[in-house]
């Protein structure tokens, strides 16, 4: 049987998280200014942009996004469900919008994860779970030589994210 939450549930998450957007795009608003002109910040934004750039490229080159694309669009479907959203806090989202990302003030598609676009993932910085989660079809497709290159390069990602976000927030935390 599948489990579904009721529906105030998911409506205490989603006002959570617009919240979590609010505060990030106002900061944006005051700050992103100060924040492009700001050296460290923009050094780690580059190192960070870099390793996203890395996964994506390795992810293409193992067959991943081919494998979770057919997988959206043929079934069984997605991995990015409702509620995983709740990882995100609003520096993630800040550091999104400084990636130029567009990010929404409500869900475009009903029942998934807040941030899935009609083209797939509206966001550039990820958290842990979305990076790190392989199936095990994927890594019986990708075979454990390229899981290991895929995760060295995640790894990378997540520290690099974890540095601009360290440095966001003891800059400009109180906002
Ligand atoms: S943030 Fe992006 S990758 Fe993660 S679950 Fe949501 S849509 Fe999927």
């Amino acid at each position: 049987m599948v489990y579904r939450e009721p529906l105030f549930v998911s409506q205490l998450r989603e006002k959570k998280l617009q919240e979590e957007i609010a505060r990030a795009k106002h900061i944006y608003a005051e700050h992103g200014e100060r924040m492009f002109c700001d050296e460290l910040i923009c050094g780690l934004l580059a190192v960070y942009r870099d390793a996203i750039l890395e996964t994506g490229r390795l992810m293409k080159e193992t067959g991943v996004i081919e494998a979770c694309t057919r997988c959206a669009v043929e079934g069984p479907g997605s991995c990015c469900f409702q509620g995983i959203e709740e990882g995100y806090d609003y520096v993630l989202i800040l550091i999104n919008l400084l990636l130029s990302c567009d990010i929404p003030d409500t869900p475009e598609v009903q029942g998934s994860c807040f941030f899935v676009g009609e083209n797939g993932c509206r966001l550039q910085g990820r958290f842990s779970f979305c990076l790190n989660y392989l199936c095990p079809d994927l890594q019986e497709l990708i075979g454990p030589a390229h899981r290991t290159r895929l995760l060295r390069a995640v790894g990378n990602e997540l520290t690099a994210g974890w540095e601009l976000e360290h440095a966001l927030r003891l800059r400009f935390g109180k906002q």
